[in-house]
């Protein structure tokens, strides 16, 4: 940073912008002091008092909390099966946990490249894939679909897929709370048997770290609620056999301790009653970054008309064939600048603990061209007027340094 920058050239530093964070209110707050005052900070009733919430909000039967997305999706390929021998294919062009959770049960992982427009994995490149793994005996058990940056995939044809090949879908709607796909809430299960939410700050609603599992099948419920909680039932008629008393419990299988506490769903709960008014937020953020930015050299994301994204990230691609400056040069700049900007995401297969596994450079061209030029820009519900026009000048800037 230079320290004699002239205060004309608009570089503010003491300004700090995120590129998402929460939204926290006096009734979160309240809603939070009020658990802490009471008899259960974790196993009371608030948890199914949220899980209701999110699965009424989304039209799904049952909603199961979890102490991270990351748990949600773990327990998610357990309850379909998935394990030593098994496949899951996933987009690269997500969150390391999208894959993880299939090498937790000692799958396989695979990926398909993303449609350079969606940015979500392709269908056509999905069905050729399908085709492929159909003819070598190696079809994927589960696929992960991922709804990059809240738009949701084509799961219309994702479903019909499923049926021809025989696979299960889970939704990683990490990014995709509150948003709708063909008139209904993602999560709702039309197109697929577990969807799996995020309560991450930086996500659409918060409870500090969390997730959650809705399905419309009591079986998966119950299942991904066991392996919450260390496997363990005290349903008689999950049991070996007769009770020994009101005591009793027994642990059925090998599960975890995943458990979301009081505390976080009341912080969900409250939350929940803005998610409406947090999307609206993020609409009307990026229709201002969509309007300023037609002009710059700069591919926008582009809106499906199928859908109502939830508009997580806010990702520009820079043309970086009519630039002189690279897509570091323009991210340190922002950052130097004071805003938080990120980069979403570094390719899944080109980690380090994939590339052991034999990806390589090359294997998901569209999602490593896509990656060399993405900048999330900052957008969350908080987002002030006029921090907005500081990213935009700065960006402005920092494409067109002198
Ligand atoms: C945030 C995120 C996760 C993990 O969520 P946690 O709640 O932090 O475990 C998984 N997948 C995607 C796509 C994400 O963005």
């Amino acid at each position: 940073m230079d320290s004699a920058e002239p205060e004309s050239s608009g570089k503010d530093m003491t300004r700090s912008i995120p590129y998402g964070r929460q939204s926290i209110s006096e009734d979160d707050i309240n809603a939070v002091i009020s658990v802490l005052r009471s008899d259960f900070l974790t196993q009371g009733p608030l948890v199914p008092a949220f899980e209701e919430r999110v699965a009424g909000y989304c039209y799904a039967a049952h909603g199961v909390a979890m102490n991270s997305a990351t748990s949600a999706l773990h327990v998610a390929c357990l309850a379909l099966g998935v394990g030593p021998g098994d496949i899951v294919w996933t987009s690269p062009n997500t969150f390391v946990a999208s894959a993880n959770c299939a090498l937790y049960c000692g799958a396989t992982v695979d990926f398909v490249d993303i449609d350079p427009v969606s940015r979500n994995l392709g269908i056509e490149a999905l069905t050729a894939k399908l085709y492929e793994a159909k003819r070598r005996g190696s079809l994927p058990k589960v696929l992960v679909a991922v709804h990059f940056s809240g738009q949701p995939c084509d799961m219309r044809a994702i479903r019909a897929l499923s049926a021809e090949f025989g696979f299960r879908v889970i939704e990683d709607a990490s990014h995709a709370l509150g948003g709708r796909y063909l008139g209904e809430p993602i999560g709702c299960g039309r197109y697929s048997d577990i969807t799996v939410f995020s309560f991450h700050p930086v996500k659409m609603i918060t409870t500090g770290e969390g997730g959650m599992a809705l399905t419309h099948e009591a079986s998966l419920a119950n299942r991904m609620r066991r392996l919450r909680s260390h496997g363990i039932t005290r349903d008689v008629d999950q049991m070996s056999g007769p009770t020994e008393g009101p005591w009793y419990y027994e642990q059925i299988e090998l599960g975890f301790n995943y458990r979301m506490t009081d505390i976080q769903a009341a912080l969900g709960l409250s939350q929940m009653s803005r998610l409406d008014r947090f999307i609206d937020a993020r609409h009307r953020i990026a229709a201002a970054y969509d309007a300023a930015l037609a002009g710059f050299p700069v591919i926008t994301p582009a809106a499906d008309v199928r859908a109502h994204s939830a508009l997580h990230l806010y990702v520009i691609e820079l043309k970086t064939d009519v630039l002189t400056v690279t897509r570091r040069q323009v991210f340190e700049s922002l950052r130097g600048a004071g805003i938080g900007v990120n980069v979403h995401y570094i390719p899944v297969h080109l980690q380090p603990h994939y590339r052991r596994m034999g990806f390589a450079p090359g294997d998901f061209p569209h999602a490593e061209t896509y990656y060399r030029r993405a900048i999330s820009l900052p957008i969350y519900p908080d987002l002030g007027d006029d921090d907005f026009s500081y990213v935009l000048g700065a960006l402005d800037q920092a494409l067109h340094p002198e």
